[in-house]
């Protein structure tokens, strides 16, 4: 028989227990992928940053996190956060207020003025992105990291994409988004704006670009054909949101009819609000629970006096009324018309019935694929054209900001990778860290923390900030309910429980060892660790 881990004898040793040779399975320290690292689609190691900043050390939780997300103030205001509906903590009590913190970490950082570290070495290469939107400007983050001089062309008059012309203000304030912007350009990125690309082939050639990426987003709003008088005011959302950032601002009277049941009507429907409507109504041909803008957006849509219209679709529009059809859902939940017709008053109507994405610029280029609209890519995010890699709204996907940034990021590493002849092969997943691998019974009961908002008056008048910030001491008590999933979080049970004294402390930072010599293999270690970051692995024999 041949035992890999010969017993060796140190000096003072002698009167431990030397059972180590006698094991079937022994523990070893694992680091297992925590379900909201999972689940976030900016892939950011949450269970690492909050662990800096439940110790108050916020700076490298900071630094931590925007490894993978330049944007953490951003994200903490607009990120849906599917990280906190995989949230072990869930299943004891509450999801971890993973947003929340995050916000936190990013407003510190803007308060503190930290910046990011330059590149290492500069890699000679130059890359091209079109679009300064989320996903543009995560691309142009990670690739000046990575050491490639980055020059972004952006159509508009300023960056931010749909994060400044489409996301109203009081959930983004421009000053959150121009310092988080402003802090990736310091980078050394060079931005064009008023740069609109009529033709990537040739902008590429001309500018000598050995790559580029492509998120110029989906702005096109989508029409829909409504029989209206000469008289009636139609727009859609996205222009409607589009020139709340100019100087003008649309006059839509006062009763605004909505139509749509996305997030973007919701938005539409809050601004016609706060622009003074006295009715802002949502017109959506199902029913609420079918309707796909988030709950808590419809919840605090319907707290400022928004109102909603299910199961009606939209036949013509006159002067100051629209005629809707009710409709009832058939037996697969489609709605179907039932010829019952009724007027509503409304002054305008806004149009939120989605985006189409632009391609014009595409023109000419080899090998590229288009489906259902949208540009197709591989798992490398390159498109059919080589060279040419695209993210964001204009490729498969869901549409969000955080999406937006994964993409940037995956991207960035594959266009390295691609520039570099080494192709970039992402690390292999962990095992997922499920509520399995937990030991609930020892994290004590600790309710999530509710996040403040502006007082109903001012919502409904005033474009402030909805949602507030955390302080300090919430942010903490709220880093610190989380469970650090199948990661060592150095609570010294498995040190304090072990029989055998065959767990070696490596001192703060270094976690713990085993030493195999004196253990038994009974697994005591594996069984308490509080957060499934130690594994039973049968022995070589
Ligand atoms: C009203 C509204 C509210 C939303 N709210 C949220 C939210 O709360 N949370 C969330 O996660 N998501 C939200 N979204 C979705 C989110 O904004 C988008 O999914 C995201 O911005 C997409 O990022 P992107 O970088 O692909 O494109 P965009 O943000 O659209 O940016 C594309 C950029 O490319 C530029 N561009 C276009 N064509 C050219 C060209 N030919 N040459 C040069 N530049 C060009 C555009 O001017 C733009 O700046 C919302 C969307 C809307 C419309
Ligand atoms: S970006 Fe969104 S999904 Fe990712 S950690 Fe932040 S809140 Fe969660
Ligand atoms: S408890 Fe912490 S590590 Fe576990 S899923 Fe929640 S945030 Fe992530
Ligand atoms: S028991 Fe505690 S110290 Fe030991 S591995 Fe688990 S978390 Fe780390």
């Amino acid at each position: 028989m041949h035992h890999p881990f010969a017993i060796t004898l140190d000096v003072g040793t002698s009167l431990a227990n030397h059972t180590g040779s006698w094991r079937s399975e022994r523990p070893v320290y694992v680091d297992r992928l925590p379900p909201c690292n999972n689940a976030c689609p900016a892939g950011e190691n949450i269970q690492g940053w909050l662990f800096h900043a439940e110790s108050g050390d916020y700076e490298n939780a900071w630094r931590v996190l925007t490894q993978d997300n330049p944007m953490p103030a951003i994200m903490g205001r607009v990120c849906y956060h599917p990280c906190e509906n995989a949230c072990n903590r869930a299943r004891i009590d509450d999801a971890v207020g993973i947003n929340a913190v995050e916000r936190f970490l990013g407003d510190q950082a803007i308060e503190h003025g930290w910046r990011f570290a330059p590149p290492a070495a500069e890699s000679g290469k130059r890359v091209l992105v079109i679009g300064a939107g989320p996903s543009g400007l995560s691309a142009a983050y990670h690739l000046r990291r990575l050491g490639h001089a980055v020059e972004i062309h952006e159509a508009g008059p300023l960056a931010g994409g749909m994060m400044r012309f489409g996301i109203p203000k009081y959930r983004l304030p421009r000053e959150v988004l121009d310092a988080e912007i402003t802090r990736i350009l310091d980078l050394g990125i060079t931005l064009r704006l008023n740069a609109k690309i009529e033709h990537v082939a040739a902008t590429m050639a001309a500018g000598k670009f050995d790559a580029v990426f492509l998120a110029v987003g989906a702005h096109i709003g989508k029409r829909t054909y409504i029989p209206a008088g000469d008289s009636a005011k139609i727009l859609d959302a996205v222009s409607l949101l589009r020139s709340m950032e100019s100087e003008d601002k649309p006059l839509l009277g006062r009763r605004v009819a909505i139509y749509g049941g996305g997030n973007t009507a919701i938005d539409a429907a809050r601004t016609a609000k706060r622009l003074g409507a006295t009715d802002a109504i949502i017109v959506y041909r199902r029913t609420r629970d079918r309707m796909p803008a988030h709950d808590f957006e419809v919840e605090e849509a319907l707290e400022e006096g928004v109102m909603l219209k299910w199961l009606s679709t939209i036949k013509r529009m006159d002067e100051g009324t629209i005629t809707v059809e009710k409709m009832a859902l058939d037996a697969n939940g489609f709605p179907q018309p039932t010829g019952a017709f009724e007027t509503l008053e409304a002054d305008s109507l806004v149009l939120a019935l989605g985006q189409d994405v632009d391609l014009s610029l595409l023109a000419g280029l080899p090998g590229l694929a288009i489906k259902d609209g949208v540009v197709q890519v591989g798992a490398n995010m390159m498109t059919g054209a080589t060279g040419v890699f695209a993210g964001g709204d204009m490729v498969p996907g869901e549409r969000t900001v955080t999406v937006a940034v994964g993409h940037g990021k995956k991207a960035a590493r594959h266009i390295d990778g691609w520039l570099r002849s080494s192709a970039h092969t992402p690390a292999p997943k962990h095992e997922i860290a499920g509520f399995e691998h937990l030991n609930a019974w020892y994290y004590a009961d600790a309710p999530k923390t509710v996040r403040p908002t502006l007082e109903i008056a001012r919502r409904r008048t005033t474009f402030d900030e909805v949602v507030k910030a955390l302080d300090e001491t919430n942010a903490l008590y709220e880093a610190r309910r989380c469970l650090s999933c199948g990661n060592c979080f150095e609570c010294d049970n498995c040190y304090g429980i072990c029989p055998d004294n065959a767990v070696i402390k490596l001192g703060p930072g270094n976690r713990f060892k085993f030493n195999y010599d004196y253990c038994k293999g009974c697994a005591l270690c594996a069984a308490e660790c509080p957060c499934g970051a130690i594994k039973m692995v049968p022995e070589q024999i």
